[in-house]
């Protein structure tokens, strides 16, 4: 699903660790030094948003919300701010400006291409790597696992919630989500 994702989003003009997909379990992909920032836009109220400003979960947001959190296990992945990220030497201005120049892309185009299989786009989480030429490029996933995808009609979830809320139907979902994909 993330290399389907990866292809579509390079011509979008979003440069990505995709090299070659060479099995259905195995990718060639650029090598990367992950930038330690969970990158999260969110386009409609949920998960760890709701609980901690009080808004119900399904409320559409006036616009996109670009946030980070700092990837840290031990710290349990921090909400930090620009500010932050600079002053720790986590990222570069020039380089938290070109992750958020294509995260907002990489929403844009996702928004657009999900509602046309009728699925909302909520929120999702993106990584991106620095080649050795320094070179900011899309890496790691895109998924159910890294986005919340709600069915447009019935707002069914369709994504890793029904495992972290203990929903059942966690298969079913995934394959929906890639029969869509699919336009099966
Ligand atoms: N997310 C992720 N990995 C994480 C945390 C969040 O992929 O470690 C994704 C999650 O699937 C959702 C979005 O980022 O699409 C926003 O998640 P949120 O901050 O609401 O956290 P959650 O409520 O999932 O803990």
């Amino acid at each position: 699903m993330t290399n389907f994702m990866f292809k579509m989003l390079e011509k979008e003009g979003v440069p990505t660790h995709l090299v070659e997909e060479i099995s259905d379990r195995e990718t060639i992909v650029k090598k990367v030094s992950i930038v330690p920032l969970e990158v999260i836009i969110r386009n409609v109220a949920a998960g760890s948003f709701s609980k901690r400003m009080g808004v119900e979960e399904g409320k559409q947001l006036l616009c996109p919300i670009l946030e980070f959190s700092y990837k840290n296990d031990d710290l349990g992945d921090p909400f930090i701010n620009d500010y932050y990220a600079l002053a720790l030497g986590i990222a570069t201005q020039e380089e938290i400006d070109t992750i958020a120049k294509y995260a907002f892309k990489v929403n844009e185009f996702m928004v657009k291409f999900f509602k046309g299989l009728n699925i909302d786009l909520i929120d999702f989480k993106i990584e991106f790597g620095k080649t050795a030429d320094g070179t900011i490029i899309l890496a790691d996933e895109i998924s159910p696992d890294t986005c919340r995808f709600w069915d447009s009609t019935t707002h069914e979830k369709l994504d890793k919630d029904r495992f972290r809320r203990d929903m059942g139907g966690v298969e079913e979902a995934y394959q929906e989500i890639m029969k869509r994909l699919m336009g099966e």
